[in-house]
């Protein structure tokens, strides 16, 4: 008889990142799963596999849980087959798919229920998602959240696309206390419409315009009422793409004081600023903006202190031609997906930070996030054998023509990054190794009930 439990694979690495630090190890596998951290030395059992990587680093495949996969519907931005291959290609074995710009959206069961099939058997990492949260919804977010979806996305201000209306006051307090009445979560992109249509709207191919058409203020004040609100209603909430350092103050109390609120920001404002960025370069413009280098440096001292959570891409691509030189009518969204290890990593270690700190920023805390630090986010006996093998000192000059994404725009095109992700498995197979991958073995994921 066969033993489902018996070892079949061991990864040997001078330097396994574990959640007690990185050290010299052995991580046997078996059923897909992390079956023991053994001592480096550690024998190998009989009839399995000894994959020694050296020197190389072993650590758990990253956590996005903030993916815009636009499939289906808009699928000529991006899909699931090249999103999740960017995802392989970069070291992330699990991202959480946003309820918008794919058609239909994510905003009931049935269009759940399509995302779903459109993602099966085409994925190479595994895929979970976001329900939205609309003005005429409100009866379909328990159902959702019955259905499997991590939490419920609601914008503030307009979101870019009309199938995807944003939320005013007073319907935003009455989908934040229906979520919380099941003990859900809500997470908020953050601008506040009122500060935005106040701002100047220049237009026009300089960033300095528009920088200044989406203010500090307008996430300050959007991030005051979410505090407010989560804290008047007793709800989780989880702030989005936090690029304003003038809002951490706030944050930071409101946590102290036992507001259940979280915070994530991404590569792009950690690793871009505004000073750097050239007039017409609608590569670089997302919303809320990449902002002045002073600020970027608070983003990170946030991140070291734990006032940020997390780091995820808020990856959110479009066709080559809706990336015009015009900031004001230009698509918002960077695509950030295979390149968010490097990129993090590159600015993490310049600052003093360790790849224990990025693996704690983007893949133990996103997975603690949505709830799937049962399975995902460490490495430790009983989560899934889901790992990325990187060369942490090698660099790498990013070539867009080398990425995955369906479209090869980046920001990050000719700068010079460290870390080479050398292959991603996912449960124990090696899905990705030098751009190229296995057949899909992604799995559809729902929240852990
Ligand atoms: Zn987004």
């Amino acid at each position: 008889m066969r033993d489902v439990t018996a070892v079949e694979l061991v990864l040997r690495s001078t330097r396994v990142i574990t959640p007690g630090g990185m050290r010299a190890a052995s991580v046997a596998v078996a059923a897909g799963r992390i079956a023991a951290v053994l001592p480096y030395d550690a024998g190998v059992p009989a009839g399995a596999r000894l994959e020694d990587l050296g020197d190389d680093v072993l650590l758990p495949g990253l956590v996005d849980t903030h993916v815009h996969v636009n499939d289906p519907g808009r699928t000529e931005w991006e899909g699931f087959w090249t999103a999740t291959r960017a995802a392989a290609a970069g070291g992330v074995t699990t991202l959480v798919d946003m309820p918008l710009n794919s058609l239909p959206p994510t905003t009931t069961v049935e269009h759940l229920r399509i995302k779903q099939a459109a993602a099966v058997d085409r994925i190479h990492v595994d895929v979970g998602f976001w329900g939205g949260a609309l003005p005429d919804n409100l009866d379909q977010l328990r159902p959702l959240h019955d259905a499997g979806v991590f939490g419920f996305k609601a914008f503030l201000s307009p979101s870019g696309v009309a199938e995807f209306p944003e939320l005013d006051r007073e319907r935003l307090a009455r989908s934040m206390a229906r979520i919380a009445s099941f003990g859900g979560l809500l997470i908020v992109h953050a601008e506040d419409p009122h500060h935005l249509a106040a701002a100047p709207q220049r237009g026009g191919p300089r960033y300095a315009d528009f920088l200044a058409s989406r203010p500090r203020r307008a996430e300050d004040a959007a991030v005051a009422h979410l505090v407010a609100e989560a804290r008047r209603l007793d709800a989780r909430v989880h702030v989005l793409h936090l690029s304003s350092a003038d809002a951490l103050p706030l944050i930071a109390e409101a946590r102290r004081a036992g507001v259940r609120l979280t915070v994530e920001t991404c590569p792009h404002y950690l690793t871009l600023t505004a000073e750097e960025v050239p007039d017409g370069a609608s590569e670089f413009k997302c919303c809320p903006p990449i902002r002045e280098a002073a600020n970027q440096d608070l983003l990170w001292r946030a991140l070291a202190d734990g006032t940020i959570d997390c780091v995820v891409t808020d990856h959110s691509p479009s066709t080559a031609d809706l990336k015009t030189d015009d900031f004001a009518t230009a698509w918002g969204g960077i695509s950030g997906l295979q390149l968010s290890l490097p990129a993090v990593w590159t600015a993490a270690r310049a600052r003093g930070h360790g790849l224990e700190d990025v693996v704690r920023w983007m893949a133990a805390r996103t997975a603690e996030l949505v709830g799937l630090d049962d399975r995902k986010g460490a490495i430790e006996a009983g989560r899934d054998a889901d790992f990325a093998v990187l060369a942490p000192d090698e660099t790498f000059t990013v070539d867009p023509a080398a990425l995955q994404h369906r479209n090869r725009v980046t920001a990050y095109a000719g700068r010079t990054l460290y870390g080479v992700v050398r292959s991603t498995w996912l449960r124990g197979e090696r899905v990705a190794v030098d751009g190229e991958f296995t057949e899909p073995r992604g799995r559809l994921l729902t929240r852990t009930p």
